[in-house]
């Protein structure tokens, strides 16, 4: 299948090869844009507003750590004037594909906007970085330049729709940057530990002060151990932690093992909701936007661990 996959590529890029980039996609004067994630795709639309089309290639509960590239996608791919990719090694199994393309349109890794000083480093990653920049709200704030520049430089025609797209998006970032940070406010400082599926969070902990425990590494590539699940119940149970959270794009049963080994020893915890990590809800819903899927997880945050206050959950529109 792999092989297969490859070839049709190959066979595509090779038809294309020698034609002007500008000249490769249809001459029916759409910029056509495609995105890996969810999250790129959706801040790029809006960005490219009327003036292009973007697809994304993995829709809702898709994990990207895994994701192939399906036979559909060298149509949706050879046609594209641009692609948007989160880089950072995310899109681990999708790199030959990228970098084959790299050669004929632009192609742009918008995680290369995060300063290598802001990247981090996990343990035992070797020498990776963490690739969930989008949970840092301002970083993403950052890609959100990096897809502008790709438009612009595509399309220079438009530059200044695209600019002035990009100002409107970012100031929404910023808002919600300062809501996030909001709700965390209501959380006890003792009890801003998130206890998760995968390490999806990390950056999230990072520039919103919460301790983050993956069951998992940092990509769903590895499986979890019994020492993993054991070693979570001993923090969950020596600090009290309410509630553990799923996500949307990595099975249950992870950390439902987690929620057992911790009532086999007598202690409650809460299942404290879905988060989405590395895909978005469902187009339409609250959680199907790069800046609703943010508020809902902050929101399920707060409520599960004892945010005080009025609750607003369920106002992400
Ligand atoms: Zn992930």
């Amino acid at each position: 299948m792999r092989r297969l996959l490859t070839g049709l590529l190959l066979v595509a890029l090779s038809l294309s090869a020698g034609c002007p980039r500008e000249a490769a996609p249809q001459d029916d004067g759409v910029l056509r844009v495609v995105a890996t994630t969810g999250m790129i795709g959706d801040i790029a639309q809006r960005i490219a507003g009327a003036d292009a089309q973007v697809t994304a290639l993995m829709g809702p509960g898709v994990d990207p750590h895994l994701y192939k590239a399906r036979e559909s996608d060298v149509d949706v791919l050879f046609t594209a004037d641009v692609v948007l990719y989160n880089g950072l090694h995310l899109e681990a199994r999708l790199g030959d594909v990228l970098e084959k393309l790299a050669g004929h349109k632009i192609v742009v890794a918008v995680g290369a906007a995060v300063p290598a000083d802001r990247r981090l480093m996990p343990v035992g990653s070797e020498g990776l970085p963490d690739p969930h920049i989008w949970f840092d709200v301002g970083l993403w704030r950052l890609a959100a330049g990096e897809m502008a520049a790709a438009l612009v430089q595509a399309d220079p025609a438009h530059a200044e729709e695209y600019r002035r797209r990009l100002a409107e998006v970012q100031a929404e970032l910023d808002e919600l940057d300062a809501y996030v940070r909001a709700q965390v406010e209501r959380v006890p400082p003792e009890q801003r530990v998130l206890i998760t599926a995968h390490d999806a969070f990390n950056y999230f902990g990072a520039a919103y002060g919460f301790e983050v425990v993956g069951l998992q590494g940092v990509s769903t590539a590895a499986e979890a151990g019994t020492g993993d699940v054991r070693a979570l119940v001993d923090l969950i149970v020596a600090r009290q932690i309410p509630a553990v959270f799923i996500e949307s794009s990595v099975p249950e049963r992870n950390i439902k093992a987690v929620q057992e080994a911790a009532a086999a020893r007598g202690v409650d915890v809460a299942i404290g909701g879905e988060l989405y990590s590395d895909a978005m809800g469902d187009a339409g819903s609250p959680a199907g936007t790069y800046v609703g899927m943010v508020r809902h997880n902050i929101d399920t945050i707060v409520a599960a661990l004892g945010g005080a206050g009025q609750s607003e959950v369920g106002n992400g529109e």
